[in-house]
């Protein structure tokens, strides 16, 4: 399969909002799109954005992990963003139609079908700078992909960025592009000229999350992240796999912590830690550079719980072990 997003179905499913209310959705080509130059969304970055996953399992049939929790979330950056607000029920459907239309191109196992549903504001209008748009798109595209992380992968460095920060932080919880763009400056990692894999964000000293995914630490027993504030991307891989920590016994700790804590827990053996996100799922993270020295995480090479936790999680995708959270919706 070709690199994660750059291979899509022929149609995605697409509704526009004017005058108050949504238009019904309809599939059309997603090979372009037209939209006026003067469109808020290419001066003013109103756009947000999703990614959640269609699995088939055994049986051939088709799930669709988590998707309330996406369509929530995308109504919730929506709303951060001041754009019309997106109708939960119109998006789940236009999900579920998109996937059905496509259902016999969901690759097996380890593979699956990212989908991708953005909001944009529409308004030709240059003037609105200060205003958010009252026109906007909404689109669903699918986009097959290969399980981004394999076992012999070994594990990521991370480079541990303590100057700069990802996003405002009251936009944290905001899945936007401009959080992205406003990201790259410290994110991009060619411009540090150093071997690293990933940046994870540690403003003020507290340990965050990187560009696009949550961070965890587990050492032994116990599993340590960030507590929910309004400064980073609330995952739904971060929620599911702290569930399933719970379910499997593991002993979860939401809290602030700093790099001087992050540095105590991983000089312990044992210890792990790994990033989340719904296009990685949980990836180990063996080593942080920090201040241009290298600190192992425990051993350094991929750990034993964390190949658990994604075991777990993925067995659920799969369709492998019950579903007794109500995760999955079948097409
Ligand atoms: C999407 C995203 C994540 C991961 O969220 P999931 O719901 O687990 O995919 C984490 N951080 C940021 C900044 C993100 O945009």
């Amino acid at each position: 399969m070709s690199t994660f997003g750059t291979q899509f179905m022929p149609q995605m499913s697409l509704a526009t909002f004017a005058d108050g209310t949504w238009s019904e959705p309809r599939l059309v080509p997603s090979e372009s799109l037209q939209i006026h130059p003067a469109a808020h969304v290419l001066h003013y970055s109103s756009t947000c954005f999703e990614g959640l996953k269609a699995f088939r399992h055994e049986d051939g049939q088709v799930h669709i992990f988590r998707m309330m929790a996406n369509v929530e979330r995308m109504a919730q950056s929506s709303q951060l963003l001041g754009m019309p607000s997106v109708d939960e029920d119109l998006l789940a459907t236009m999900i579920k139609e998109v996937v059905a239309t496509f259902a016999d191109e969901v690759p097996e196992p380890p593979s699956s079908m990212y989908i991708r549903p953005t909001h944009i504001g529409l308004d030709p209008h240059l003037g609105k700078a200060a205003s958010p748009p009252s026109e906007s798109m909404l689109y669903v595209l699918l986009s097959p992909v290969a399980d981004y992380y394999s076992a012999g992968s070994g594990a990521l460095t991370v480079l541990l960025e303590e100057e700069g920060m990802r996003c405002a932080p009251h936009m944290g919880v905001c899945k936007s592009g401009g959080n992205y763009a406003s990201a790259l400056s410290f994110s991009r990692l060619s411009q540090h000229g150093v071997a690293a894999d990933k940046v994870l964000f540690c403003p003020e000293g507290v340990v965050q999350e990187t560009g696009a995914a949550n961070f965890i630490v587990i050492d032994g027993d116990e599993v340590i992240t960030k507590a929910l504030d309004n400064s980073f991307l609330h995952g739904v891989t971060r929620s599911s796999v702290l569930t399933i920590a719970r379910d499997l016994g593991m002993t979860v700790t939401e809290s602030e912590f700093t790099l001087t804590e992050l540095f105590e827990r991983i000089d312990k053996p044992a210890t792990e830690a790994a990033l989340s996100g719904t296009a990685a799922v949980l990836v180990p993270v063996g080593q942080f550079l920090y201040r241009d020295k290298e600190y192992a995480v425990g051993s350094g090479a991929p750990g034993p719980q964390v190949q658990k936790l994604r075991a777990a999680l993925n067995a659920v995708q799969w369709g492998q072990s019950e579903d007794t959270h109500g995760w999955l919706t079948r097409i």
